[in-house]
């Protein structure tokens, strides 16, 4: 997940565990883990109690590999989620998944999917889709409960995870009377649709990946970023979206490279968002590494230095055609 939604989410999340601890039920009765997923999935803290729960450390990553994530989450449920037993001991109350995501799946997530299905019983999962880049028709395959958040502000935010939390609160309720009922779904706020065949928000078939993350560095401060684009279906181009400051801790260099980024043809790319860190308009990527980087590069005399691999650009030269320019109007 990346920009305004990750700020958003991390004082939701605060907000959430605070609710949830201010309330006896979930306090006795419900525990929480959080798992992550961009360009891997990761565990950020096991099941624990809500007293123990810490909020996990979000970080500005591309990709969105689900797939990944419904595997590891199906690993923990397995690990973690106590069965009851045969001997007649009650084992505990079927988990509730929430699945909170900016992005189109860039991974297989079906075969993901059907083993979760087949191997951990699940008492409510919830799909909440946000932005404009969300595969709804995807998330209708893995759920009924799809909700569309369309108001990603931090009161967005806010109200979403006000929601969660007396979701939350109510399936622990349930526990505490013995009740294995169904989950019900607590009142949706304004922010937030259900989405169902009758009102599902346009969704492309070509299985053309809306979004486009291109990594780059910034020429004079040498720091990456994340150059985002839109597809523009009316011509067949990925547009500039934003720019986004990637987490350095997290960026390893094959990331810096490019590597596990879609490969993208040139053609279909105009333009480039302003970088992230010095505003330059303008980019170009490194023959020799395929670094791609601002254009604040630039030397006086035209050449650049390219911050991957220190090698000299001469202006027009050295780089694959990846025509970068400034975009119009
Ligand atoms: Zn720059
Ligand atoms: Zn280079």
């Amino acid at each position: 997940m990346i920009g305004a939604g990750l700020a958003g989410m991390r004082v939701g999340i605060n907000s959430m565990l605070k609710a949830l601890r201010q309330n006896p039920h979930a306090l006795e009765t419900a525990w929480i883990s959080f798992i992550t997923f961009d360009s891997r999935a990761e565990l950020k803290s096991p099941l624990q109690s809500i007293d123990e729960a810490q909020p996990p450390r979000l970080l500005v990553r591309p990709g969105t590999s689900l797939g990944s994530a419904l595997m590891l989450l199906a690993e923990r449920i397995l690990k973690e989620v106590q069965r009851n037993q045969s001997g007649g001991a009650k084992g505990d109350f079927r988990p509730i998944v929430i699945l909170i995501t900016d992005g189109q799946p860039t991974d297989d997530w079906r075969s993901a999917l059907r083993d979760l299905n087949s191997t951990v019983k699940i008492a409510n999962f919830y799909a909440i889709g946000c932005g404009d880049d969300i595969d709804f028709a995807g998330l209708r395959e893995m759920t009924d409960v799809v909700l569309n958040l369309h108001q990603t502000d931090e009161h967005g935010w806010a109200k979403l995870f006000v929601w969660i939390s007396d979701t939350v609160s109510t399936a622990s309720r349930g526990v505490s009377d013995g009740d294995e009922r169904e989950v019900m779904l607590s009142k949706l706020p304004d922010v937030i649709e259900k989405v169902d065949d009758s009102n599902m928000p346009y969704s492309s078939d070509d299985g053309r990946a809306r979004q486009l993350f291109l990594s780059a560095l910034c020429g004079k401060t040498k720091q990456p970023y994340l150059m985002r684009y839109r597809w523009e279906p009316d011509y067949g181009v990925y547009v500039p979206a934003a720019s986004h400051i990637m987490d350095a801790e997290t960026c390893d260099f094959s990331t810096r490279a490019g590597a596990g980024l879609p490969q993208v043809n040139s053609r279909e790319v105009d333009g480039c968002p302003p970088c992230a860190y010095c505003g330059n308009m303008s980019a170009g990527s490194c023959g020799n590494c395929g670094t791609v980087f601002c254009g604040s590069s630039r030397q006086p005399d035209g050449t650049s230095v390219c911050p991957g691999c220190g090698g000299i650009l001469r202006s027009g030269g050295g780089g694959r055609d990846f025509k970068i320019k400034a975009s119009e109007g």
